[in-house]
């Protein structure tokens, strides 16, 4: 049988929007020290508004967006979710595409007019050898904004710089974690810039960037290794595995399925200050039981 304290206490969560899918995971929440935070869409919100369009060889900046919204509209990525809108925003009809293909944590890669299109990472763009010294695209890169590359026919023609928000809740969440004396870090695959730029924003105790999505489950098990009680949060898919990996799994509610089906315990209202919640019924309720 459920033990009373544990069962009243999943109803109170419950009305304060945190849903326990683990108890053992859920009591091993009052012990954890380290919480690990996926950046886009748990620290941020997740809604990027294309900020520049770069053009850096033969098309012009329409093209690119038309080239760019046409491989995007085949990925349900945040970031192809504000291309398509920008597309949408100035009136611009994408291409027609007759092959695409997802790839998970780098971009999209697709084909259209005869030619072969890829929207992608910088990671992904210095795999394959390109990258650009254009001053331009260092300075959103330094602006701390995410870039993705356009690459036709293996060219690179363009890139487009997109702004996210950093959700106004995080940094409270991180400063109530740290007078718990619990240390958040930062999980993402973004770029470094962008990385820094929010862990410093946050007080962060440290962030990991350009994290491919099968690393991020690495990376938790590294702190594990270290000794540490970690806990992950996260919404994408990506996250799923470092949702599994980490002693406690927590997922926020506007995530994908996947993640919600990996994690221990979900975060309905998407406020990363209920992360702080749910550590704090744990250690009610299980202090209660000894
Ligand atoms: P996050 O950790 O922020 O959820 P992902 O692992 O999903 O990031 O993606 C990492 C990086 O791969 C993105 O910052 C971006 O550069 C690139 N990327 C992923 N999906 C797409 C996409 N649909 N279009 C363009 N770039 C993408
Ligand atoms: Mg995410």
């Amino acid at each position: 049988a459920v033990p009373l304290v544990v069962s009243v206490s999943t109803s109170i969560s419950a009305k304060k929007g945190i849903l326990i899918r683990n108890r053992e995971a859920f009591e091993r929440a009052k012990d954890v020290q380290v919480v690990v935070f996926d950046k886009t869409g748990t620290l941020t919100e997740g809604k990027f508004e294309v900020t520049d369009i770069i053009a850096l060889d033969q098309l012009g900046e329409e093209e690119i967006l038309k080239y760019a919204a046409a491989l995007e509209a085949q990925s349900s990525h945040p970031i192809a979710q504000g291309i398509v809108e920008k597309a949408k925003e100035l009136g611009l009809e994408p291409y027609g595409v007759s092959e695409s293909k997802v790839l998970p944590g780098k971009g999209v890669r697709g084909v259209i007019n005869g030619k072969e299109v890829f929207v992608v990472s910088p990671g992904f763009l210095k795999e394959k050898g390109l990258w650009s010294e254009d001053e331009r695209v260092k300075e959103v890169l330094e602006q701390g904004k995410t870039v993705v590359f356009l690459v036709l026919d293996g060219e690179l023609v363009g890139a487009l710089a997109l702004a996210d928000r950093i959700r106004p809740e995080s940094r409270e969440a991180i400063e109530k974690l740290h007078e718990m004396g619990i240390k958040a870090y930062m999980l993402t695959g973004d770029n470094a810039k962008v990385a820094k730029w929010v862990a410093e924003e946050l007080g962060l105790d440290g962030f990991f960037a350009e994290v491919l999505p099968h690393q991020k489950s690495e990376k938790i098990g590294e702190l594990q290794k270290q000794g540490f009680v970690v806990a992950m949060v996260g919404d994408g898919i990506n996250d799923a595995p470092a949702l599994i990996q980490a002693d406690v799994g927590i997922a926020i509610g506007a995530g994908t399925d996947v993640a919600i089906e990996s994690a221990d315990i979900i975060l309905v209202k998407n406020d990363p200050r209920d992360v702080i919640t749910g550590v704090h019924l744990a250690k009610a309720t299980y202090k209660k039981m000894v």
